[in-house]
């Protein structure tokens, strides 16, 4: 009697603690997903989100520039003179695209790197305003990022200008 008293204890017990588990990680996901249900610093699966779908998560500047490739105006973006030590991600979907190890100061008004995570970008043909460019888009959400230009610094000689809307940086010191 004892034995089976024990042993429904634990199973209760187990099924308690399978139950919050989910709980406690959607919680956590939630303080940094400001409900944006897409977001995900670990996850890089590929999304497939609708223009429409983003429109109601997405606040009108980073839509604007994210998913309608507009530009932010040079030296006014958070991230042009910034040089914190930290990690940089895709404001949009949470994927990592940039370590701050590769920023490097640019005069042309933008956050500039010279080198990508290889998983986070990808990059378009973009010939749109008479010109011949090289888009940078998020390769988990396909977000417009920036341009890259291959007039940077050693060690790659590459140039992502990069719009700070579609950034989202998190320090060093932040990270537990
Ligand atoms: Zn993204």
């Amino acid at each position: 009697m004892k034995t089976i008293l024990i042993i429904l204890m634990s199973i209760s017990l187990q099924m308690c603690s399978q139950v919050h588990k989910p709980e406690k990680e959607k919680q956590m996901e939630n303080i940094t997903t400001n409900s944006n249900p897409y977001y995900s610093r670990t996850d890089r699966s590929k999304l497939t989100v609708s223009n429409e779908e983003w429109r109601k998560i997405l606040s009108p500047d980073l839509y604007a520039i994210a998913r309608e490739a507009a530009t932010e105006r040079p030296f006014t973006g958070k991230y042009n003179q910034f040089d914190e030590l930290g990690e940089y991600y895709c404001a949009v979907c949470g994927n990592h695209l940039f370590r701050s190890d590769s920023k490097f100061s640019s005069t042309c008004g933008w956050p500039s790197f010279f080198e990508a995570d290889k998983e986070g970008v990808a990059y378009n043909r973009d010939s749109s305003h008479g010109m011949e460019r090289i888009e940078v888009v998020c390769k988990r959400c396909d977000s417009h990022l920036g341009h890259v230009f291959n007039d940077g610094p050693a060690p790659t000689g590459m140039r992502y200008c990069m719009n700070s809307v579609s950034l989202e940086f998190v320090g060093d010191s932040e990270k537990k």
